[in-house]
């Protein structure tokens, strides 16, 4: 058996991995990278840009729809879907190329990693690893389908979802979250009869309702049926389509469609590890826990990215990775910052994006808020341009004006946010807002309206009715 020594050892060389590898490196560590392949990680591989990739098109696909509006006459779109689909592999093979050769200038060992004790890994059968420190970033898989018959009638998760060469007649989406609505209204709009099946009373419930319920009015309005409440029971074939039995405020219901897209969530990836062995505490559905300095119980071994659950994103992977790395290699305890972890944007159309606290999380700590919000209706440049669904809204702090947080349902969402995002990494407050200058006409001079509320509520008091002060 091989032995070898390193400062660090990074388990997983997806997004966390690399950031955490890259960091160490730079810090003048050794460091080795571990994975099995395929090698890219999900974001590049089955993740954020071949879905995005794919939305380019429906989202193209809907303009020429929308174009008579703006007085363009058009036929009906007509997607070629092979072609979409060699796009995407063309454009993430570029992207995968790329990574690829990064990752191959840090010694490599492919293949699946497992504790030995809280200083050894070993990798396959022939290698064993020394580490001063680790970092796992293992990543997550597709939840097990958690319906009855579900396995027998078949089904697609999010991979097969962005592989398909045919297009189903109809398509039964379960789930209501970001996955299940980029990819529910991407099929839509490529001509599947798409209906949505949730448990809860709108799309995007974690979300605060009126993010959560304008979408969920968008999509009815675009002929995309959310069904609500709904409690599922079992799914049992029928000819070439599969159903599912469940029931509707108190009333038995069944759905039937050719095929059924299972995105009811991912769970962390902690199977094989051998954690125990670490003494690195998980949990198989919440995974593996973590302090704010990214430390898990064993001090030496953090761990970073959709294993430890919380945030599934590629910018709190890389965030958290990099400050593993940092934390490793200098012995230092810097933590993440936690007032932006939350900051996070969902590719539907409309977008949405959400950056700090939401009305629902400062009403579960007691805390006091000011909300001032705006529509895209009423503001010039969306009417102008014909991109007038959906809002803004800013919270603030009644004492001092600083913005708490900020959610925008509307056209451009997941760009203009990060004014948002750069305020409040400077803790400015909604007065800096009103002063920093704003282009004219743009869709980013909306923000200045609902911090212009705020302050008039901050003068003379929150007006009946406009603020939510909890
Ligand atoms: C359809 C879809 C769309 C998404 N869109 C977005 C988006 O728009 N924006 C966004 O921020 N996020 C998005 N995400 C989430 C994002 O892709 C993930 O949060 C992010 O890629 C996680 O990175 P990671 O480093 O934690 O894990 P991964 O990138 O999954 O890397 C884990 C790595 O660990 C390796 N591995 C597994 N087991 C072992 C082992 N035993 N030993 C060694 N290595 C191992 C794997 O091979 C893999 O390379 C999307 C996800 C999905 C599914």
């Amino acid at each position: 058996m091989k032995s070898h020594k390193y400062d660090l050892v990074v388990i997983g060389a997806g997004s966390g991995g690399y950031a955490a590898a890259r960091t160490a490196r730079e810090l003048g560590a050794s460091v080795a990278l571990v994975d099995p392949g395929p090698l890219g990680g999900l974001c590049i591989l089955r993740g954020c840009m071949p879905s995005k990739t794919l939305l380019a098109t429906s989202d193209r696909a809907q303009d020429v729809r929308e174009a008579k509006a703006l007085g363009i006459a058009t036929d009906a779109p007509r997607v070629d879907l092979p072609f979409v689909m060699a796009r995407k592999r063309e454009v993430i093979g570029g992207f995968t190329d790329y990574r690829v050769e990064a990752l191959r200038s840090f010694p490599l060992y492919e293949g699946a990693a497992r504790f030995l004790d809280g200083g050894h890994i070993a990798v396959g059968e022939e290698t064993t690893l020394e580490g001063k420190a680790f970092v796992v970033c293992t990543g997550s898989i597709v939840a097990p389908a958690p319906i009855l018959g579900l396995d027998e009638v078949g089904f697609i998760d999010s991979d097969a979802a962005l592989e398909l060469e045919t297009l189903p007649k109809s398509l039964l989406v379960l789930g209501g979250g970001y996955v299940a609505c980029e990819l529910g209204q991407f099929f839509a709009r490529l001509g599947v009869e798409t209906t949505i099946a949730i448990r809860g009373k709108q799309l995007l419930s974690g979300e605060d309702d009126d993010v959560g319920e304008s979408l969920t009015r968008y999509f009815r309005d675009e002929g995309i049926p959310v069904e609500t409440g709904v409690q599922f029971s079992n799914f049992v074939r029928s000819g070439a389509n599969k159903v599912l039995h469940a029931v509707q405020a108190g009333v038995a219901r069944t759905f039937e469609a050719e095929e059924v897209f299972h995105a009811l969530g991912r769970v962390p990836n902690v199977g094989g590890l051998d954690l125990e062995k670490a003494g690195v505490r998980y949990h198989p559905i919440t995974g593996i826990e973590i302090g704010p300095d990214i430390r898990t119980s064993t001090p030496n071994i953090f761990a970073v990215g959709d294993v430890t659950g919380e945030y599934p994103l590629v910018h709190v992977a890389i965030h958290q990775g990099e400050i593993a790395a940092r934390n490793a290699i200098l012995g230092t305890s810097e933590r993440a910052d936690y007032r932006l972890w939350r900051t996070h944007t969902i590719f539907t159309d409309p977008q949405v994006a959400v950056v700090g606290e939401t009305e629902k999380s400062l009403k579960r700590a007691g805390a006091q808020y000011l909300v001032g919000s705006y529509l895209f209706s009423e503001h010039g440049k969306a009417i102008s341009i014909d991109r007038t669904k959906g809002f803004v809204k800013i919270l603030a702090s009644p004492s001092d004006g600083k913005i708490l947080g900020a959610a925008i349902v509307g056209p451009e969402a997941s760009d203009l946010i990060h004014e948002m995002i750069v305020a409040m990494y400077f803790g400015a407050t909604v007065e800096d807002i009103v002063r920093i200058p704003h282009l004219h006409p743009t869709l980013a001079e909306i923000l200045t309206y609902p911090a212009e509320d705020i302050i008039a509520q901050r003068t003379v008091g929150a007006p009946s009715g406009v603020a939510a002060a909890s």
